[in-house]
């Protein structure tokens, strides 16, 4: 028997509820995880809630990452007892996830715990740290260097965000955090952020090119803001955009592509190469400092999953949210 959050759908609402389930209720999988830790994303709280339409089968047992022990492996990559990681693939969404002591999957989708990581660390990482890793990785491979200018994050106090924002200062880079919370501001400043902009400025109406600002931005929140900076990023700038916190539309024009040479560039953690994913997991690894793990996260319980799920929805959750199996 083991633990897990099961998401059921009654009368069209999405309900979850803390269960107690058969091994033999496991999905089909070369390798079975005794999970460690999994960790609450944006998309966790929009599948969770049900405000977003990512699950299509119930019951199911949500968690887009986690990380824990190989208890048993039918592949010849994985033993028992190897630590592993699990982000993206469609797990917690189309496959069940890691909020439950157990979760079972393809060996294709593990990564093997970078030497000098641990699960809990990783889980602080999480999808979304990896994803933030991606957006710098691709600002770097657009030839952003710390020289060139500032860079923007934007959705600063959120999951990537706040990881985005630690790895560029670690780069050397001089970092701006947007955010609409100016009461997360000093913790932005201590996670690395060497100013913070509130994030009503990036909201007026954009003309198509304005006044040069950015060398780059790692953009977790589309639309309007999205559209905002593209016209303020310099000359032959690049915008590494990962996410809809803000939504999905993109009311821009041509004219940053055009007459600056700006680069927007998409980044996508679910489905991400094994190569790409095994580099990013081992540089986030190197990056991050160790202070970062005790001032980005908070340690929740199962239980506890429900309300915040509902919480990060609304833009209420700081840093990273960890749950402990
Ligand atoms: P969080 O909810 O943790 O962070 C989002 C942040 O955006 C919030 O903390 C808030 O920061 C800001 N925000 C929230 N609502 C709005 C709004 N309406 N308008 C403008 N800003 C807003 O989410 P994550 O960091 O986990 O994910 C961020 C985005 O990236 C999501 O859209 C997610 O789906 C996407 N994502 C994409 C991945 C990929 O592979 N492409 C992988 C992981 C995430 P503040 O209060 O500081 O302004």
């Amino acid at each position: 028997m083991f633990k897990a959050l099961v998401l059921n759908q009654q009368d069209t609402k999405t309900v979850a509820s803390v269960e107690q389930l058969d091994d033999a209720s496991l999905p089909a999988g070369d390798v079975v995880v005794g999970v460690e830790y999994s960790s609450l994303n944006y998309k966790d709280g929009l599948a969770i809630t049900g405000k977003g339409k990512i699950i299509r089968q119930f019951p199911m047992v949500p968690g887009i990452d986690y990380a824990g022990q190989v208890l048993s492996s039918g592949d010849d990559r994985y033993q028992p007892g190897d630590s592993v990681i699990l982000t993206g693939w469609g797990v917690g969404e189309n496959h069940w996830g890691g909020m439950a002591e157990k979760a079972s999957v393809p060996a294709d989708y593990l990564v093997s715990m970078p030497a000098g990581l641990d699960s809990r660390k990783a889980m602080i990482i999480g999808t979304a740290g990896l994803t933030a890793m991606l957006c710098v990785m691709a600002l770097e491979d657009a030839g952003i260097t710390p020289e060139k200018g500032e860079i923007l994050v934007t959705g600063a106090s959120g999951g990537v965000g706040s990881v985005a924002i630690t790895l560029l200062d670690q780069l050397g880079y001089q970092v701006v955090a947007a955010s609409g919370r100016p009461q997360n501001s000093d913790w932005l400043k201590s996670i690395g952020a060497d100013r913070v902009i509130d994030r009503a400025e990036l909201l007026e109406p954009a003309r198509p090119l304005e006044k040069q600002l950015w060398a780059g931005c790692v953009d977790t929140v589309g639309s309007k803001i999205l559209a905002k900076v593209l016209a303020q990023v310099d000359y032959e700038g690049a915008v590494a955009a990962c996410g809809l916190a803000g939504g999905f539309d993109l009311p821009t024009t041509v004219m940053p592509f055009i007459l600056r040479g700006v680069k927007l560039l998409g980044v996508d953690s679910v489905m991400c190469p094994f190569e790409r994913r095994t580099q990013a997991w081992n540089r986030v690894t190197e990056l991050l400092p160790e202070s970062f793990y005790t001032e980005a996260a908070t340690e929740v319980e199962l239980t506890a999953v429900p309300e915040l799920a509902e919480a990060i929805t609304v833009g209420q959750v700081t840093g990273r949210t960890l749950i402990k199996l």
